[in-house]
């Protein structure tokens, strides 16, 4: 998708911190962490939100999930993490390529 951040950083075009990659998904470091620990995980296909799944997307999503909870103890989230999707711009989603931030590494305040 042409202007995407993210598809370009999987086109190489961006350099980017990986820490996994398979042929459905990526998981990297976020370039502004917010938190000790703070990775992103996307679907290798481009679209914006969860608004935009079907049964394939969700099939994909779901291995994603499974695949950051196989792997969280080895990324220093051994303690506990926290999952985060902004959908839309009133919950602040900046890139427009649905990504789950990985957020851990320190004990973590709650709050809207
Ligand atoms: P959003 O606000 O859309 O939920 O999150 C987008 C995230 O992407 C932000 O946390 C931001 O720091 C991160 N980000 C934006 N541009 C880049 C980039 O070029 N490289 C990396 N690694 N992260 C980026
Ligand atoms: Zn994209």
């Amino acid at each position: 998708m042409e202007n995407c951040i993210f598809c370009k950083i999987l086109a190489g075009e961006i350099p980017s911190s990986k820490v996994y990659e398979d042929d459905e998904i990526l998981i990297f470091k976020d370039i502004n962490p917010i938190a000790r620990v703070h990775l992103l995980c996307i679907p290798k296909e481009h679209y914006a939100t969860v608004a935009q799944l079907d049964p394939a997307r969700s099939a994909v999503l779901g291995r994603a999930f499974e695949k950051i909870g196989r792997l969280a103890p080895t990324l220093g989230l051994a303690d506990g993490y926290r999952l985060v999707m902004n959908q839309g711009e009133s919950a602040g989603q900046t890139v427009h390529h649905l990504h789950i931030h990985i957020l851990g590494g320190e004990p973590l305040p709650w709050g809207k």
